[in-house]
């Protein structure tokens, strides 16, 4: 029914915008987590406009066929993963973007990437600052459906605190403009908010219009090595306790050696932990909070401790530190976790991680946005060593558990997709659970937008 159908569809929407070719189909089947429960897309949808976004949903809601948005692919958690029989909805043709400098505003549609976002908004003297280390391969509607984290999120805040307005296509096609380029606005519910961080599961994100700052000003950056990951992680409870730093970030042994092994950039291979901290703080308060956090670092314990003003020089490790997920990569398949703590609980975690690979016979490898608390546990197997896979996956499962015993969370910025949902209940309890329930049957109640994902 829904094959004879899409003749319908293609027939509504401009040529070439449906895809059926089966070579194409299979290149959506997955995002970056490679679920390999992905089903075979019935077709790719690639429109360009609001408008034809609200056809496909139209014809999905009366074919009762289920519809997965997808921006570049980069998801971590499955959230992008095709199910059989459904309609991948690629964003990635939607790329207008209008700067207004007066507002501070930009209006973009969702598949521009983050890095395009900006590089146009930075021609205007303007900066958008959440900055995942996928910036350069991430689309701006995915980040707005993961709520997406990165570097200098410590200080500046994530995706939703840049989102002032949205257009949102509903499950029914209707379409909706929600918040607006106001930096002030308390009118109804906060729906805007609701949108942000959904995972594709209550409407596709057509455009948003996003806050802009002024251009960062430079940082000083701080690098320190540490024997101990449990002294790098007391000094990060330290330098947030005082002041607020504009990176501050982890890596352990495995992915020093990973990244050295690509980079050859004289990383200390020897080191259980580096951390790379950096203060934009204008004038002498930047050099001041850098002093201060060599020597929180220095007083935990740090082998070596370097600072530098030189933007060239700092970025050069801030680069290191976001090539961790591809170097560790190199070393096998990987299952990435993406656990958060309160802050006092990081060093428990990251110990509890190390007891985890210890007991399962398994490298797992720690990276992290250390001040968010947010830790990226690496695990790599070989998929084709099923009794690797199996202590794998128990380990996946472990150190979502140990986190919601310390308070933390099953996911701090990858969000919930497919691979994360059977723990998503033991995190919210039941009520809360119930409520998302309730909130994704009111607006999707044929449940066609990304079945399986998130709730
Ligand atoms: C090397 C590497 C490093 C990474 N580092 C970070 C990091 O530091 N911080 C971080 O937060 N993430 C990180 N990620 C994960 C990933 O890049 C982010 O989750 C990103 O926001 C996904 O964007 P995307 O365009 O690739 O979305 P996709 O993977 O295509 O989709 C992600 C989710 O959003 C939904 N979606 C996409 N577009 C829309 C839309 N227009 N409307 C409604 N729903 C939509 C999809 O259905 C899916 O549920 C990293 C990934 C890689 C590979």
């Amino acid at each position: 029914m829904a094959v004879s159908a899409l003749a319908g569809l293609a027939a509504e929407l401009p040529d070439g915008v449906v895809v059926t070719d089966p070579d194409i189909l299979a290149s959506y089947r997955h995002d970056r987590a490679a679920d390999p429960a992905a089903g075979m897309p019935l077709a790719v949808v690639r429109p360009t406009r609001t408008e034809e976004v609200q056809t496909v949903l139209r014809w999905a809601s009366a074919n009762r066929v289920a519809v997965v948005p997808r921006g570049a692919g980069t998801g971590l958690s499955g959230g992008a993963t095709a199910v059989d029989g459904g309609i991948v909805l690629s964003t990635e043709k939607m790329r207008d973007i209008t700067v207004d400098p007066v507002t501070r505003t930009a209006v973009v549609q969702p598949g521009l990437l983050n890095a395009e976002v900006k590089k146009v908004v930075a021609e205007h003297g303007l900066w958008y600052p959440p900055d995942p280390s996928s910036y350069e391969i991430c689309s701006i509607g995915g980040n707005i459906a993961t709520n997406a984290g990165g570097l200098c999120c410590v200080k500046y805040g994530v995706t939703t605190d840049y989102v002032l307005g949205l257009q949102v296509v509903l499950a029914d096609g209707t379409a909706v403009r929600l918040g607006g380029p106001r930096l002030k606005d308390v009118a109804g519910l906060s729906l805007t908010k609701l949108f942000v961080g959904s995972e594709g599961t209550l409407g596709v994100v057509t455009e948003v219009t996003l806050r802009l700052l002024p251009p960062q000003p430079s940082a000083c950056t701080v690098v320190a090595t540490f024997d101990s990951v449990e002294a790098a992680a007391g000094a990060v409870v330290e330098i947030t306790g005082r002041i607020r730093p504009s990176m501050l970030e982890f890596m352990d042994s495995v992915a020093i050696n990973a990244v050295e092994d690509k980079l050859r950039m004289g990383l200390d291979r020897s080191a259980a932990a580096m951390m790379v901290a950096a203060s934009d703080d204008r004038g002498p308060a930047g050099a001041e909070d850098a002093e201060y956090m060599a020597r929180v670092f220095t007083e935990a314990g740090a082998t070596e401790c370097f600072s530098t003003s030189d933007p060239a020089e700092g970025e050069a490790f801030v680069a290191a530190r976001r090539f961790a997920i591809p170097a560790v990569e190199a070393k096998g398949s990987l299952l990435l976790e993406d656990v958060g703590v309160p802050l006092p609980a990081l060093a428990e975690l990251v110990g509890g991680v190390a007891k985890i690979a210890a007991d399962r016979d398994l490298t797992i490898s720690v990276i992290a946005h250390a001040g968010d608390g947010n830790t990226h546990p690496l695990i790599v197997f070989d998929p084709a060593d099923a009794a690797m896979t199996e202590r794998a996956e128990k380990a996946f499962g472990e150190i979502m558990d140990l986190a919601v015993s310390l308070g933390g969370t099953i996911t701090g910025e990858h969000g919930v997709g497919r691979l994360k949902k059977p723990w998503l209940a033991g995190q919210l309890g039941p009520e809360a659970m119930e409520l998302n329930r309730r909130i994704k049957a009111a607006l999707d109640p044929d449940g066609i937008l990304n079945p399986g994902a998130a709730i």
